[in-house]
């Protein structure tokens, strides 16, 4: 399922390649994120021509709604979505802990109330990998028990315990009833911020024999030092010839400190959820339209960028349509924000394979910081 191209001789970063059923994905790739079946506000076309190979979606928005019927009557997401390329979705373990009211996590499962009409239900282990069977995800992931910063050694010992033996049985499951040359199961591991829980957790994750391991409960909250080091600590107990995603992180900076520790997966809401607020990604830091320096602006969003929307509309516009709350602006900064992406990981991938990534690093954040409004 994966293979590893090349390394950086000065860090623990490498180029590789996930073999999956709708294509090749080159990593360290991030995954834009398509909750409901669209990147918000694309088209799956214009994922395609900035050659995204792989997006992600969600197993709980899409089994509450718009059920598991409808996407069963479809053929399964690709069809649903019309997107032909790779598919990972996330079980909804995050979702279930930061969205759903009433949760009750019980042996088996977890009891919860919708978040969408407050109807109560019950999922298993088994049951999310039924859903994402249905879904026809190339990658699912496993239900894992979250827990929030800041929680005590005890519960997260608890949390630890529950997501690996869901774990087992997801497992299990999907070893019964999926076919592992055209879905693939990944794993992950929790243990919040404890150093001990986070070996823990991956040696018992790891020992189930899933082909890719997937880091939870982190980027949660805590400070970039213990994000770095908690990072460090987990990777270490991670086999080296399998993929590792670290969900729910994507910020420019954390990739780069993912990708150093040997990270090759990303996905994040955060540069299309930061773009329909008018919030730009540029080499020189993130800047906001609204911002009335502005309103003359003849300057394309990122001068360095060639994506369509740089090569034809102005910063002046475009703020003039978000003043106007025409949804073309969300359309815009939403796809050059993705390009930035797409761009950024490229760059990584060429210099992990000319061994300068720490220096490409050094180099992209000094200038990326040193404007105002970063992030
Ligand atoms: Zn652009």
């Amino acid at each position: 399922v994966f293979s590893i191209q090349e390394k950086d001789a000065t860090c623990r970063a490498r180029n590789g390649i996930l073999h999956l059923p709708h294509g090749d994905v080159s990593t360290p790739v991030f995954m834009p994120v398509g909750t409901n079946g669209p990147v918000k506000t694309f088209m799956p076309y214009e994922l395609k021509e900035m050659d995204v190979e792989i997006m992600l979606s969600n197993a709980y928005h899409l089994y509450l709604r718009p059920g598991m019927e409808v996407i069963e009557k479809a053929g399964g997401l690709h069809r649903f979505a019309g997107w032909d390329r790779n598919i990972l979705t996330d079980s909804g373990g995050f979702q279930l802990f930061s969205l759903s009211k009433l949760n009750t996590v019980l042996h088996d499962g977890i009891e919860f109330n919708s978040h969408i009409d407050g109807s109560r239900h019950y999922l298993t282990p088994a049951a999310v990998v039924d859903i994402q069977r249905t879904i026809g995800s190339d990658i699912m992931m496993v239900l894992d028990h979250c827990t929030a910063a800041g929680s005590s050694h005890k519960d997260s010992v608890t949390a630890l315990e529950t997501t690996t033996r869901w774990a087992r049985e997801s497992m299990d499951h999907f070893s019964r009833t999926c076919d592992p040359a055209i879905q693939k199961i990944f794993g992950i591991v929790q243990g919040n911020m404890y150093h001990d829980l986070r070996k823990r957790s991956a040696e018992e994750i790891c020992e189930i024999g899933f082909p890719g391991i997937a880091i939870g409960g982190l980027s949660v909250g805590e400070s970039r030092e213990i994000f770095a080091e908690i990072l460090e600590e987990t990777t270490r107990h991670l086999p080296e010839e399998k993929p590792r995603y670290l969900m729910g992180v994507g910020t420019p900076r954390d990739i780069f400190t993912g990708v150093e520790s040997g990270i090759d997966m990303f996905d994040c809401v955060f540069p299309t959820r930061v773009a329909r607020n008018a919030s730009v990604l540029t080499l020189d830091g993130r800047i906001n339209l609204r911002n009335e320096q502005f309103r003359f602006s003849d300057e394309p969003l990122d001068p360095n960028c060639d994506c369509h929307v740089c090569s034809q509309f102005s910063r002046s516009y475009i703020r003039h349509l978000f003043k106007a709350k025409e949804i073309t602006a969300c359309r815009m900064t939403s796809y050059h924000n993705i390009w930035f992406m797409q761009k950024l990981l490229e760059n990584i991938r060429t210099a992990i394979g000319e061994n300068r990534l720490p220096h490409y690093k050094t180099d992209f954040l000094k200038r990326y910081n040193a404007s105002t409004g970063r992030i």
